[in-house]
């Protein structure tokens, strides 16, 4: 068999991949002393300097209250708060966010940005790679918003606010798989694949595998990479397959059929089980939260008196710090073997191992994956088995 990559490629794709090993063995040490510093020096200032400004905004714009729509907006928020002063909570928790945003964002920009270019893979224009970036940074700026509204404000009114959160949340995580077609548009613009050989193969396909969809749409992610990719978006009525128009156009019929036979391999997975365990963990970790929440109350830490004080922010992401990194090596053991398992599905559904192993060799190329990363990259937590166990592992006639 050819080699998968000549030296020249292979020696692109370890320069490629060698920064991200480093960070993957750095990152550790510098959240956990960036936590270290936010929560041994920063959370005293950062509170006094976020009451300010709220108080600021509260004398400049504090007759809004009484507005006529916005009334009804800012009694909403008092209830939901328990009491006013949501404001000083919301400006605390956006100025932790911001704060470690900014340290990282120099890091953050070479890796996305520089590196990417410097090995062809990415064709963003700094003004749309800019606008992105602001697009993730305002939604992760919500999020923040929702979740001290959400959990802290639940907190400080209902005494089983970790039961009565965990329950609803559990299913909107589910919900939130369903909505999955909506997200990919607010970055891409998708379009249905046309009519031809393409879409009746796969709707033959998808035929033979039993399983129902909405539509086939392109999704044109060439505006900001060179990357070939096919993901199924959605469940049940509102399920989407997506192709890229990179992959539609690097690779033959045969190849995306291949790949998409993969995505259904997806499909046919038992979820409950993790679907049961991750409400589980989710419940659990709550919990933890909220023992976490009445010790910091207990002790009065950072000037907490009163339960659930958002100054205990950055002490639950020092939780969630350590609880993700002690789970990612289980949950990539669990992903890789769902990996696995829908590439053996995808081979019995389309019977074609040739083409299936060159959809593999192309999307090694293309997407310069390392075919052999170090052992302890796939065990930290990789989605994905390493492209060359993936190959070999094909039964090629
Ligand atoms: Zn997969």
């Amino acid at each position: 068999m050819e080699p998968l990559f000549t030296p020249e490629q292979l020696a692109d794709i370890h320069a490629y991949h060698l920064p991200y090993y480093i960070r993957a063995a750095v990152d550790p040490f510098v959240s956990l002393g960036l936590l270290a510093l936010m929560l041994g020096v920063l959370v005293h200032p950062l509170y006094r300097g976020a009451s300010a400004a709220a108080a600021g905004l509260e004398r400049r714009f504090g007759a809004l209250r009484e507005a006529p729509v916005l009334r009804v907006v800012f009694h909403a928020m008092d209830r939901l708060w328990g009491e006013s002063g949501w404001g000083a909570a919301i400006l605390f928790a956006l100025g932790v966010d911001l704060f470690i945003k900014v340290l990282y964002l120099p890091v953050d920009v070479w890796f996305s940005y520089v590196l990417e270019h410097r090995h062809g893979l990415s064709t963003y224009t700094p003004g749309a790679f800019a606008w992105d970036l602001l697009k993730g940074t305002l939604l992760g700026a919500a999020a923040v918003v929702a979740l001290v509204i959400g959990l802290y404000g639940l907190a400080r009114r209902v005494r089983r606010w970790w039961l009565v959160l965990g329950v609803p949340v559990a299913v909107l995580m589910l919900v939130a798989s369903a909505l999955d077609p909506y997200r990919a548009r607010l970055y891409f613009d998708q379009a249905p694949l046309p009519a031809g050989t393409l879409r009746t193969r796969i709707t033959g396909l998808m035929a033979r595998a039993d399983i129902a969809f909405a539509d086939v749409v392109v999704e044109k992610t060439s505006v900001a990479s060179r990357r070939v990719g096919a993901y199924f978006a959605g469940q049940g009525p509102t399920r989407t397959i997506v192709l890229n128009d990179v992959i539609v156009r690097e690779l033959s019929e045969d190849e995306i059929l291949a790949a998409v036979a993969h995505e259904a391999g997806h499909v046919n997975e038992s979820r409950w089980p993790g679907r049961i365990a991750s409400s589980l963990a989710l419940l659990a970790l709550l919990f933890a939260i909220d023992r976490l929440l009445r010790l910091a109350q207990a002790r009065a830490w950072w000037g907490a008196t009163r339960f659930a004080d958002i100054r205990t922010l950055p002490l639950i992401s020092l939780l969630l710090f350590f609880v993700i990194i002690l789970s990612s090596p289980l949950s990539g053991a669990f992903s890789r073997e769902r990996e696995r398992e829908a590439d053996r599905y995808g081979l019995r559904l389309t019977g074609d191992p040739q083409a299936f192993r060159r959809m593999l060799v192309k999307a090694a190329r293309v997407n310069k994956m390392d075919p052999e990363p170090p052992r302890w990259v796939v065990l930290k937590g990789m989605s994905h088995p390493p492209i060359g166990e993936r190959i070999a592992d094909i039964p090629v006639p």
